[in-house]
């Protein structure tokens, strides 16, 4: 089978931007992409199978817990060296790419409102790959909104006890660990239900806790996307994470980064077509690449803008000063770039284009994913508007 997706990328500007580590970073996801065949990657998407032995080389390579301090197993790189790394698995279609932008994700707010004790446990085997982490935010009738949470959580004892169903969560069906948000029913503080989202960390041998039905999805396949259940499930009162009530502030402090993550892996998917049509042009006749070129030069804009956007999110984030703004901004951009330039290359290159070695098909399908998951792009235009009028 032919890798329609060269090794390198053939017109790298981004180098321009890099220092020297961010380009070590960069190098070692390639030479990580280098070694995965066009048939697994191929495979984890047909079949739908979660690749965990690809997950646990990729920590090996310091790749599990990489924007986060040596102290408990990271990697000290910064955020844009993240960005860098995820944008290349995306070039690749590398299989495990989500499951590791949502395993560093979860980190996030352990390190920032996790106890020393929840960071002993869980941060190091997160960075060696012994423990995977998932996010479990969304429910059946609370997407976009996230106030219409209605898994429960109640103090019983020494135990918290959590009631209720999440959807679309990625890595469910794989993870050791999962970051949840429910209403706490009776907090001793006497919160309102509005402010009553609490973060808990909830282990998978918990009791009461259920992988339910698994997603066979149009796109983001091979992530074992599932549901999880939590059925009178008994959590210990250390597993709090943060305090009650501060769960919204727990999740956004996961999104603000987790949005620049799919900026760049949407930034790649788009970097991945352009690629495929730069290839191709070279082998159309004089006629059909009048007709190539006029498009590979409005795509070119969109993939650099893409780039840029989500680089400067990243910097702002290695500034310590996230910028939700921009984040949504780069999000928003780098998704609907990845789909539109994948639906108008398969109509450019015909129905050749959704044979499966040219992963065209696959990005076009995963492109989708993008345009909605961690916010749809409607809700990040309305944030970006509300946070401009303030
Ligand atoms: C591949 C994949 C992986 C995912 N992984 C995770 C995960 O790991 N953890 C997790 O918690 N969740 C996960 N999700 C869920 C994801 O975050 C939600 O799908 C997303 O937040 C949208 O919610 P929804 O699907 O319920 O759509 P809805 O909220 O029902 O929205 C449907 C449509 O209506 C629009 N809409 C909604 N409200 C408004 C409004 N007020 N004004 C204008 N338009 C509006 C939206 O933009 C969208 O287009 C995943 C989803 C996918 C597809």
């Amino acid at each position: 089978m032919v890798i329609s997706i060269p090794k390198k990328d053939v017109s790298d500007r981004r180098l321009a931007f890099l220092s020297e580590t961010q380009k070590i970073w960069l190098q070692k996801a390639r030479d990580f992409a280098d070694r995965i065949s066009l048939e697994e990657a191929i495979e984890s998407d047909r079949t739908n199978v979660f690749r965990r032995d690809l997950f646990e080389a990729a920590c090996k390579e310091g790749l599990g817990a990489l924007p986060f301090p040596k102290e408990f197993g990271g990697s000290a790189g910064d955020y844009l060296s993240f960005v860098v790394v995820n944008e290349e698995f995306a070039r690749r279609c590398v299989p495990i790419m989500s499951s590791l932008g949502v395993h560093v994700l979860c980190q996030e707010p352990v390190y920032r409102f996790g106890s020393p004790e929840q960071k002993a446990k869980y941060l190091p085997p997160s960075s060696t790959g012994k423990y995977l982490a998932a996010f479990g935010l969304t429910e059946p009738a609370a997407g976009s909104d996230t106030a219409a949470i209605a898994c429960t959580a109640k103090i019983v004892g020494d135990e918290y006890l959590l009631n209720g169903t999440k959807v679309f969560i990625t890595s469910g069906a794989s993870s050791d660990y999962f970051i949840v948000m429910a209403r706490l029913l009776n907090s001793p503080e006497g919160l309102s239900n509005e402010k009553s989202i609490t973060a808990f960390i909830v282990e998978k041998d918990f009791p009461g806790f259920k992988i339910g039905q698994k997603f066979d999805m149009l796109g983001m396949r091979g992530y074992s996307t599932c549901e999880l259940v939590f059925d009178d499930c008994r959590v210990p009162k250390e597993n709090l994470l943060g305090t009650h009530g501060q769960g919204r502030t727990v999740a956004l402090s996961s999104l603000a980064k987790g949005r620049v993550t799919i900026a760049a892996q949407c930034t790649g998917w788009a970097q991945a077509v352009l690629e495929l049509l730069l290839k191709r042009v070279k082998e159309a006749s004089a006629k059909e690449q009048d007709r190539l070129l006029l498009q590979i030069g409005e795509y070119a804009v969109l993939v650099e803008s893409a780039r840029v956007l989500t680089y400067q999110a990243a910097a702002a984030i290695d500034r310590g000063q996230a910028d939700v703004v921009l984040a949504s901004m780069a999000k928003m951009h780098a998704s609907d770039a990845a789909m539109k330039i994948s639906t108008e290359a398969m109509t450019l290159l015909g129905f050749e284009s959704s044979e499966p070695q040219y992963l065209l098909e696959r990005i076009f399908r995963d492109a989708k994913a993008g345009q909605i998951y961690e916010g749809a792009n409607q809700i990040q235009r309305m944030l970006i508007a509300r946070e401009l009028l303030k």
